[in-house]
C-alpha cells in the first residue's frame, strides 16, 4: 500500500509528453495551451470613448459649471465601429460618441450624455455642465494589453474569460494538447444497464455513467463499453478490446482480493504490468495503475463512492497532464466547519460535505459508507481528514471541489 501523493506522482511520471494539435477557436474552450500566446494586437485596437457622449477638448471646458454652462458647436457623429479620421476637430467644436466609438484627432476627453443639454432652439450647440479633466471617459490604446505581450502560458486550460482575450487579440486557431480516449469498462456479474428488468441479487450499473461524465469535465474523449461478467476470458477479451481503441483504459470492480476480483490477473495475462495497487485513503484502497503498449490502466474499486473518490484524486490529474496541463490540483476552498469530522480509521479519510444554508459551514453530506450515493448526490466537495484526526466544529478546513 502506498500514500496518496507517491501514487498520484507515480502515474504522472509515466504520461507522455502532450500531442498539439491545432483547433479553432470555438473548440478550444476547456482546453490546454502548447505554446505560449502572444497577442497580434493592442488592446483596446485604438483610443476610444468610454460612455455615449461627447467628445472634446478639455481645455475648452475648464471654466464650465452647474451655474455657468458653455456651449460647444456640434460638428459630427462617431458611429461605434466608424473611422474617426475625416471629422477635424478645432477649438470650440465638439462630436457626438458612443460607448467604443474611436476618438476623433485633437479630442482628450469624452464628457458624458448626462452632464449635457442641447441648447435651446439650437440643436448644433451643446451645453456643458462640468469642466472634464483630460483624459476623462477614454479607453486607451493598448492599456489592457500591448501587442506582442504575453496572453496565454503552455499549460493553462482555456477557460471562457481567456477564450474571450484569446478572440479579441484575434487569435482565430490555437494550438492546444490532444484529448485522451478513455475507455470504461465495469465489471460485475451483478451488473445490469438502467432501463432493462432486474432479477434477483442483480443492481443497475452506476458507474460508467458517473466516471464518464467526470473524465468528460476534464477534458477526456470517454468511450463507453458494455458491462464485463465475472469470467476470466471475457475480462481479458474486455480490456483487450478497450486497450485497441483507447489511450487510458478506466475499469471498475474487480480489483479487490475476492476470487472474483480478475481485473489484475487478466491485465497481467494480457501482457500488462502493475506499477502499483492499494493507495492508502478511504474510500478507495484498491485501486490499480498498470501500462499495457504505452497505455494506462486505472483499475478503480466498484463501490460507486470508492470509484468517484479515486478517479477525483488519481485518474483526473492524469488526464489533464495527458494534455499537458500544469497544474492538475483541484480546486480548493477553505470553509468553517459546522460540524466536527472525526477520522477513527488509519486511513485519510476524504469526506463527502456540502454547506449548510442555516450556518453558512460544511457539514457532512450523509452516511460516509462507500456504497451510499446520496450522500455522494448530495455532496459539493470533500475534506482530507488525516487518520486519527479530530477537525473540530468551528475551524477552518481545506475543501477539494471538482467540476461537474
Ligand atoms: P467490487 O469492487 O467488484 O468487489 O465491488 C464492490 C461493490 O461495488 C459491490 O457491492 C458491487 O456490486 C458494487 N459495484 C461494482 N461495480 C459497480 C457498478 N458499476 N455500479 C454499481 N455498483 C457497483
Ligand atoms: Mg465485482
Amino acid at each position: 500500500m502506498i500514500e496518496l501523493e507517491e501514487a498520484q506522482k507515480r502515474i504522472l511520471d509515466r504520461l507522455p509528453p502532450a500531442r498539439p494539435e491545432v483547433v479553432a477557436l470555438e473548440e478550444a474552450a476547456g482546453r490546454v495551451l502548447s505554446e505560449p500566446l502572444v497577442s497580434g494586437l493592442d488592446l483596446p485596437g485604438f483610443d476610444n470613448s468610454a460612455m455615449d457622449g461627447f467628445a472634446v477638448r478639455s481645455s475648452d471646458l475648464a471654466l464650465a459649471t452647474l451655474q455657468k454652462p458653455l456651449p460647444l458647436r456640434l460638428i459630427g457623429k462617431i458611429r461605434a465601429g466608424t473611422s474617426p479620421h475625416d471629422v477635424q476637430v478645432g477649438t470650440g467644436d465638439c462630436v457626438r460618441v458612443f460607448t467604443g466609438s474611436a476618438l476623433p484627432d485633437g479630442c482628450d476627453a469624452v464628457v458624458m450624455q448626462e452632464e449635457t443639454v442641447p441648447s435651446p432652439g439650437d440643436a448644433k450647440n451643446i451645453l456643458f455642465y462640468v469642466a472634464p479633466k483630460a483624459k476623462e471617459n477614454i479607453r486607451f490604446r493598448g492599456e489592457d494589453v500591448k501587442v506582442g505581450s504575453n496572453i496565454g502560458v503552455t499549460g493553462v486550460r482555456i477557460g471562457a474569460g481567456r477564450l474571450a482575450l484569446l478572440a479579441a487579440s484575434g487569435a482565430a486557431k490555437v494550438s492546444v494538447g490532444a484529448r485522451p480516449k478513455v475507455a470504461f469498462l465495469a465489471t460485475g456479474s451483478e451488473l445490469r444497464a438502467p432501463g432493462t428488468k432486474l432479477e434477483a441479487g442483480q443492481i443497475y450499473d452506476s458507474n460508467r455513467v458517473m466516471l464518464a461524465s467526470l473524465a468528460a469535465a476534464c477534458g477526456a474523449i470517454p468511450k463507453v463499453l458494455p458491462v464485463v461478467p465475472d469470467e476470466a476470458g471475457a475480462t481479458r477479451k474486455a480490456l483487450a478490446d478497450a486497450f485497441a481503441e483507447a489511450d487510458m483504459v478506466v475499469t471498475s470492480g474487480g480489483v479487490s482480493v475476492g476470487e472474483l476480483d480478475l481485473v489484475k490477473a487478466q491485465f497481467a495475462e494480457l501482457g500488462g504490468t502493475t506499477d502499483f495497487w492499494k493507495v492508502s485513503i478511504r474510500p478507495g484502497r484498491p485501486f490499480v495503475f498498470g501500462e499495457y503498449q504505452n497505455k494506462f490502466l486505472f483499475g478503480l474499486p466498484g463501490n460507486p463512492v470508492s470509484a468517484f473518490v479515486t478517479f477525483l484524486l488519481l485518474v483526473r490529474s492524469a488526464i489533464l497532464r495527458w494534455q499537458g496541463q500544469t497544474n492538475v490540483s483541484l480546486l480548493e476552498s477553505s470553509e468553517k466547519l459546522a460540524e466536527t469530522l472525526t477520522n477513527k480509521g488509519d486511513r485519510r479519510h476524504f469526506v463527502r460535505v456540502r454547506r449548510d444554508e442555516k450556518s453558512g459551514g460544511i457539514k457532512a453530506s450523509g452516511t460516509q459508507a462507500s456504497h451510499t450515493l446520496s450522500s455522494l448526490a448530495n455532496a459539493d466537495g470533500l475534506v482530507d481528514v488525516p487518520p486519527k484526526a479530530v477537525f473540530t466544529q468551528g475551524q477552518i478546513a481545506k475543501v477539494l471541489r471538482w467540476e461537474v
